[in-house]
């Protein structure tokens, strides 16, 4: 019997606010360890919650980003379990109330191929803290700088078909964060979690199959290998007409295989109820207005637009969105110098190149958008050849100037002038007036002899274009004559 994977995640985003969600403490990242805690954090009796407003700012935003619907009424819930990095006894999340419901992202799979993964939910809700058992052989230790700090937990419909659709969904959600610039999304600092949902069922039958849920995936490459390990596991499973245990596992990077945590949780065993602290939050329709005109483009449309408007390939417009800044500096030297295809391969293939090779990104570029746009002005305006561009471009890189001050400089003007070509040419006719006479009588090999020469005699900085054609102009001029 043939098997279909179905696969649902859990992704949390650690948003980038400057403070915690229900206190001041900062959520600085690299702290020492209980930096940043106070009396709400450590859940001190009578330390009372303040909502911070720019996590519920961030949640709208990425609602209206995945095409959520935003709950009017918010409350937060109390979600009651025991853990030592859990001073309270209960995590401050949404439960029957979360802020957005019933949304999608169109994620690419490949360059052609899109679908949309629907969103359940997300919800605004409080981090925990980190148990050390590593530090002392006699204790484990708890570092609470990261307890309270604001998570958006999104969590997919059972959309996804395999454990490369997994990790393609995960970079689009990360992808979508980073554009909002409400979370670096950085997965080795722990900014972007997740926990992975996965059964099987027979090809073509409706209902879900039972699941296990892969708690706590902290790379890319393990949501992928963690769900090759899983859809295996049960497949064996499943042949062997046996049941799949429905339970929370691990996966242990170093053997590549998941082993189970606990049985699952029911919703029953958090004690759920209404957090009697905290006021519910009104988003009113002016609330979401407001968001909504801060929002900048999202890379769908972006890649859209390259493509459509632009004339990019569907790759070259996926290479240039990986990153908002990607693409706004690619949208400033198009600006400058309105070639799209040119300034697609300058900022694609060269410059990412000189990046990549020196460790740095588009930030920390030596060559500004104005100077590599500037610099694609000048080849199509025929003042520098493709060729000498290459090397203008290596200068910018090493020094940082202009594109014009370079060519000013090391005297690299191409020659352009028909006057000045046609001058050359019948210099060096004159200086080989045998290879003339055979050109003359039609032996066209002899055409390329004279480029080369011309070539040569203006040290490569000839317009090879117009030297071709004066040459034949006036090889018919003489031999009319
Ligand atoms: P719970 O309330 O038990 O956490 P949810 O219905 O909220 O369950 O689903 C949690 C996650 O599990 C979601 O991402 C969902 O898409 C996924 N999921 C639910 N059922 C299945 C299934 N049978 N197979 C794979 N994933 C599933
Ligand atoms: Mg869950």
């Amino acid at each position: 019997m043939e098997y279909e994977t179905v696969i649902g995640l859990e992704v949390h985003v650690q948003l980038s606010t400057k403070s915690k969600i229900f206190c001041a403490s900062s959520t600085e990242f690299g702290a020492d360890p209980n930096e940043h805690v106070d009396a709400l954090t450590l859940g001190m009796p009578g330390s009372l919650p303040v909502l911070n407003k720019t996590v519920v700012d961030y949640a709208i935003m990425l609602g209206l980003a995945m095409n959520c619907e935003i709950r009017n009424f918010n409350r937060f819930a109390r979600k009651h379990y025991f853990y030592p990095d859990l001073p309270k006894g209960y995590q401050i999340s949404q439960f029957e109330e979360p802020i957005c419901e019933r949304g999608y992202i169109n994620v690419s799979f490949s360059p052609d191929s899109q679908r949309p993964i629907g969103i359940k939910r997300i919800h605004m809700e409080e981090d925990a803290g980190k148990n050390i058992h590593d530090m002392r052989t006699e204790a484990s230790l708890i570092d609470l700088n990261r307890a309270g700090v604001p998570l958006l937990e999104i969590v997919s419909e059972p959309d996804i078909r395999s454990p490369a659709e997994a990790a393609c969904y995960l970079r689009a959600v990360r992808q979508i964060c980073r554009y909002l610039r409400i979370s670096d999304g950085n997965m080795e600092e722990g900014s972007l979690r997740c926990d992975a949902n996965i059964s099987l069922r027979p090809v073509g039958e409706m209902k879900f199959g039972t699941r296990t849920e892969i708690k706590n995936i902290n790379s890319f490459r393990f949501v992928e290998k963690a769900l090759e390990y899983e859809t295996a596991r049960q497949l064996s499973l499943l042949k062997a007409g046996k049941q799949i245990r429905q339970e929370t596992l691990l996966f242990d990077s170093a053997s590549g295989s998941t082993r189970p945590m606990r049985g699952k949780e029911e919703s029953s065993d958090y004690r759920y109820f209404p957090d009697p602290d905290l006021p519910p939050v009104v988003v009113e329709e002016r609330w979401i207005r407001e968001i909504r005109s801060q929002m900048p483009k999202l890379p769908e449309q972006i890649s859209k637009e390259l493509v459509e408007i632009y004339g990019l390939t569907p790759y070259d417009a996926g290479v240039l969105t990986s990153e908002r800044d990607n693409v706004d500096f690619y949208l400033a030297v198009y600006d400058v110098c309105q070639n799209a295809k040119a300034a697609c391969n300058w900022v694609t293939s060269e410059l990412f190149g000189a990046l990549n090779q020196q460790g740095l990104d588009i930030s920390t570029s030596p060559v500004n958008a104005a100077n590599l746009g500037a610099l694609i002005k000048l080849i199509d305006s025929e003042i520098i050849s493709g060729k000498m561009a290459k090397s203008v471009f290596e200068e910018m890189f090493k020094t940082s100037a202009s594109p014009q001050e370079i060519v000013e400089k090391q005297g690299l003007k191409q020659i352009t002038s028909e006057d000045e070509i046609l001058s050359i040419i019948r210099q060096v006719f004159d200086a080989n007036p045998s290879q003339l006479k055979s050109l003359l009588e039609g032996n066209d090999r002899l055409h390329g002899f004279f480029v080369g020469q011309v070539m040569k005699s203006t040290g490569g900085s000839a317009n090879p274009k117009k030297v071709n054609e004066l040459i034949s102009r006036e090889a018919q001029r003489l031999a009319g004559k």
